[in-house]
């Protein structure tokens, strides 16, 4: 292989090795962070503590009812009980009977809003928790998948880093430098392949005598405004 096809298979190479990492990256960090999960585990820990205060205004509202219709007996035991005989004091019972009565209405309209409230609370978060569910095992299938890849792309990883030590020893320290030089500073492409007149990478347009050079075997062509290594494709 001459050197400027070396060069080029060693970019080659780091290419796909950039890929590969990059995409990785991608997996680890889908994987670390599941913004969907967090979002269904808020919205049924919301439905739950309005589920919850639901609840205690139900139970609110039940144990006034109760406590009213303790009164409305205490009130009718007193009434007929036969020890109160004073006429107006027996009608003072009976107006405060009427009265309990009518407020008691009133507890129960809203022990039955409290309970239809609860009923939808309820609902409401048996929906958040199945959408909670589902959204749990749905990130679950894509997690499985990710950490397939992933497996997948380690091992790629590792045999593409394994070629590449082999490939280094025979390139020439003083390419090896250049192509790592250019790679930091030309968006990790040092070396491209040219089939027509013009630098692929930044589009300037070639002189004769380079691309000339890039057909050599033995000499380097490098492009004059990018400084990228020329290879003929
Ligand atoms: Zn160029």
């Amino acid at each position: 292989m001459s050197e400027p096809a070396r060069l080029h298979a060693l970019q080659q190479l780091d290419l796909r090795l950039d890929a590969a990492r990059a995409r990785l990256a991608e997996i680890e960090l889908a994987l670390s962070q599941n913004a969907e999960v967090q979002a269904a585990q808020g919205a049924a820990d919301a439905a739950k503590a309005a589920q919850h205060e639901q609840h205690t205004a139900l139970r609110n509202a039940e144990a006034e009812v109760q406590a009213q219709q303790q009164k409305i007996a205490n009130n009718q035991r007193t009434l007929y009980g036969g020890s109160v005989t004073n006429p107006k004091e027996l009608e003072d019972l009976q107006n405060e009977a009427a009265a309990l009565s009518r407020h008691l209405g009133a507890l129960e309209e809203r022990q039955l809003e409290t309970m239809m409230a609860f009923e939808e609370a309820e609902a409401s978060l048996a929906s958040a928790q199945t959408s909670l569910e589902d959204t749990r095992a749905r990130v679950a299938d894509q997690n499985r998948a990710m950490t397939e890849e992933q497996k997948v792309l380690l091992t790629e990883v590792a045999e593409l880093e394994s070629d590449r030590e082999d490939s280094l020893p025979e390139v020439a320290a003083e390419m090896l430098a250049l192509y790592q030089e250019l790679r930091g500073s030309r968006a990790g492409l040092a070396v491209v392949a040219i089939s027509g007149n013009e630098c692929p990478a930044c589009g300037a347009t070639l002189s004769a005598a380079q691309a000339q050079v890039s057909r050599s075997p033995t000499q380097i062509a490098r492009c004059a405004d990018c400084g990228r290594i020329l290879v003929s494709a």
